[in-house]
């Protein structure tokens, strides 16, 4: 592992001039994905500053409207809280399912939204990788894509994000609230990941030196059904294959809204708009949660190795409506 400074900040407006003042600089909290990165010289920072200490830890409810979470609270911790096992189960089904226990009273909230993908290439320096070293190619096209992408992609890089948080928070129309050197700001979930395109290491709107200091996430109404189905190769410390985040209010046996969300098949945690439209004001017969899930799928492409995500991902979402529908567990 390279050598680094470490410094422990006081407050939040110290931990960013600190990462702002040094391009090689990065924030350092649960580390359970950043100190892997650095024992396998894939991040290699000259500077990490600590902010584990600042204020930034807890969840409280801002009326009947959202939960506001601070983004050094653990992921046990958000699992945990009442309201969340109340008004919000896909989220808690998606912490729950995102991580081992030993992971969740480690691992950060802000820290779980901007992990780095699992693609083996990426994490392995003697292979080619834009991600990881722009300009030199990507070895997943023609080589182990099975966990890879098949919506958002590039001819550039088909990684997956790995976060199950994100999808159900995605779903919810969640936003994380930003502090830079130039003040705070907040910005919709929705628009904080970016495709890779022709720039895959550039995997958010972030600017060097910003830093998550909380999420906001709004509540589903009350009576509202919602759940995470993740469908992954086995039962725990797994990545999902394909994984639904889904959120229904029935009235009188017709759909009165829908929320969807898709992981594991896109390079971003994956909104499906077009198939909550669908879902909008009818009754979720078998035909219309197909008709939905075609939606949910619709331009994806696979490659030899993953083609078959795109049908699991159309099944997945089928049986995650059907059982919210139905009000059962899929
Ligand atoms: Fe790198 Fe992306 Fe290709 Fe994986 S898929 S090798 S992360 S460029």
């Amino acid at each position: 592992m390279r050598s680094f400074a470490y410094v422990r900040a006081g407050t939040v407006e110290e931990a960013v001039a600190e990462v702002a003042a040094d391009p090689e600089a990065a924030f350092l909290a649960g580390g359970t994905t950043q100190v892997d990165l650095m024992r396998d010289e894939v991040f290699r920072p000259a500077r990490l500053v600590d902010i584990t200490r600042l204020p930034l830890r807890g969840v409280r409810r801002d009326g009947d409207r959202a939960l506001v979470a601070g983004a050094l609270t653990t992921m046990e911790e958000l699992a945990a809280h009442e309201d969340v096992a109340a008004r919000l189960p896909l989220v808690r089904e998606a912490l729950l399912r995102g991580a081992s226990p030993q992971l969740r009273h480690m691992a950060t909230l802000g820290g779980n939204l901007l992990q780095r993908t699992r693609c083996r290439y990426y994490r392995d320096p003697s292979t080619a990788c834009n991600k990881r070293e722009p300009g030199t190619g990507c070895a997943a096209l023609d080589g182990h894509h099975r966990m890879h992408a098949v919506l958002g992609t590039s001819p550039h890089c088909i990684a997956t994000h790995p976060s199950d948080l994100a999808v159900a928070l995605l779903a919810l129309d969640a936003s994380v609230h930003v502090h830079g050197p130039d003040g705070e700001r907040a910005v919709r979930l929705a628009e904080f990941y970016r495709v890779p395109g022709s720039t895959p290491h550039i995997e958010n709107v972030l600017a060097h030196g910003e830093l998550i200091t909380r999420l906001e996430i709004p509540l589903l109404p009350p009576g509202a059904r919602s759940g995470y189905l993740k469908v992954r190769d086995r039962a725990s410390y797994e990545f999902a294959l394909a994984s639904v985040a889904a959120a229904l209010v029935l009235d009188g046996g017709r759909i009165r809204s829908a929320r969807l969300a898709l992981g594991g098949v896109g390079t971003v945690p994956w909104r499906a708009p077009r198939a909550e439209e669908l879902l909008s004001g009818v009754r979720p017969d078998d035909d219309v949660l197909r008709a939905a899930a075609e939606a949910a799928l619709e331009g994806a492409e696979g490659r030899p190795g993953n083609g078959f995500k795109v049908e699991l991902g159309r099944r997945a979402v089928v049986r995650m409506l059907g059982a919210l529908a139905r009000e059962g567990r899929p």
